[in-house]
């Protein structure tokens, strides 16, 4: 008998025929989240497939007793209820590895943007460029470089560690902070096929927060859903500082960091993720400072190709294929 698998938040065309190969049938189409334990139910899945939309909670673990895995094509599972799919025999896997480069990239074209304005100048660009070139021109004529400046990382695993060799490619002094709490990191460096090792030092978060003129945070969600970032951690920044949040919302307290903004406290924001996905504050996308992207650190065609893949090694391993 096929195992049937419903990939409720779509996967990529690589995964899905590997999938296939080991005798799968996958199904593509979005069934609703109050239709999905009726439609897992009668369609007889043994698999889920979930990315950030689609959540697996206890009714839903309750209601789907021919349940055998639910896989996440990401690193959190935070939208799936996974201690207690594993005390029921059910099988849930992520795909830690894949996505690491991907939110790398984003983070660093986050950090090349901000410094030098580019998506606010892009912005205005198509409405007033051609009557007030020499005043844009002026307005955006202070960016800065990343060169020599300081990179603070707060969380220094896989994707934190993936950003540490890019931003010490561009020439930036990388720290890092971490709950691991050892001195240094080793960090390996890919140039020209060369590989270098360089060791990255973790310093206390107080020096990393008021060390660092950029800071990125590469924390899981907290298990008390608590900010790392605060108001209080927001006091301790360099002014200019440009504060980058790629891993969960929530890990910056939104409404302190308007305020901060709007006190001139920092520079610059830059989120790819937010609290009550996927409806942001709408003052919060709207507040001057903020560079916004609608959650897409692991979206690039390479990522989700990787992920598709360790979907189906995974799925290997469940069934022993
Ligand atoms: P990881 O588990 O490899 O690393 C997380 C690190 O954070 C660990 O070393 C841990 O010790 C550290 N940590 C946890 N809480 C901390 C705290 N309060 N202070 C200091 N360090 C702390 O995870 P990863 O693969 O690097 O991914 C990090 C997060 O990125 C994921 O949990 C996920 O939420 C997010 N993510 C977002 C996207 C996106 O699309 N934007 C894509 C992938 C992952």
């Amino acid at each position: 008998m096929a195992i049937r698998i419903l990939a409720n938040d779509g996967i990529d065309a690589t995964g899905k025929k590997a999938l296939e190969a080991l005798g799968c049938i996958v199904d593509t189409d979005k069934i609703a989240q109050d239709q999905l334990a009726d439609a897992i139910q009668n369609m007889g899945y043994e698999g889920l497939l979930v990315r950030s939309a689609t959540t697996a909670r206890k009714e839903l673990i309750d209601a789907c007793p021919g349940l055998k895995f639910i896989g996440r094509g990401g690193v959190g599972i935070d939208n799936i209820d996974a201690e207690y799919a594993r005390s029921k025999g059910i099988d849930v896997f992520n795909t830690p590895a894949s996505s690491s480069q991907a939110v790398a990239e984003l983070v660093m074209s986050l950090m090349f943007a901000a410094a030098r304005g580019v998506y606010d100048a892009g912005t205005h660009m198509p409405s007033s460029g051609a009557e007030q070139f020499e005043a844009l021109k002026k307005k955006y004529a202070k960016g800065i470089e990343l060169r020599g400046k300081t990179l603070g990382i707060i969380g220094f695993g896989r994707i934190g560690q993936s950003l540490a060799s890019y931003a010490l490619g561009c020439g930036m002094k990388v720290i890092a902070h971490d709950r691991l709490n050892v001195p240094s990191i080793p960090v390996n460096l890919t140039i020209a096929d060369q590989v270098m090792s360089v060791e990255v030092a973790c310093h206390s978060f107080e020096e990393v927060l008021s060390q660092s003129d950029f800071i990125s945070l590469h924390v899981p969600k907290q298990t008390n859903g608590a900010a790392v970032i605060g108001a209080s951690e927001l006091e301790q920044l360099k002014k200019d500082c440009i504060l980058i949040n790629t891993s969960r919302g929530g890990v910056i307290d939104e409404s302190a960091l308007i305020q901060a903004l709007q006190d001139g406290k920092i520079r610059y924001a830059c989120l790819d993720v937010f609290v009550g996905e996927p409806n942001p504050n709408a003052l919060l996308l709207l507040q001057a400072g903020i560079l916004s992207t609608p959650h897409i650190g692991a979206s690039t065609v390479e990522a989700q190709e990787r992920i598709g893949l360790e979907i189906a090694d995974n799925v290997k391993r469940i069934y022993q294929l």
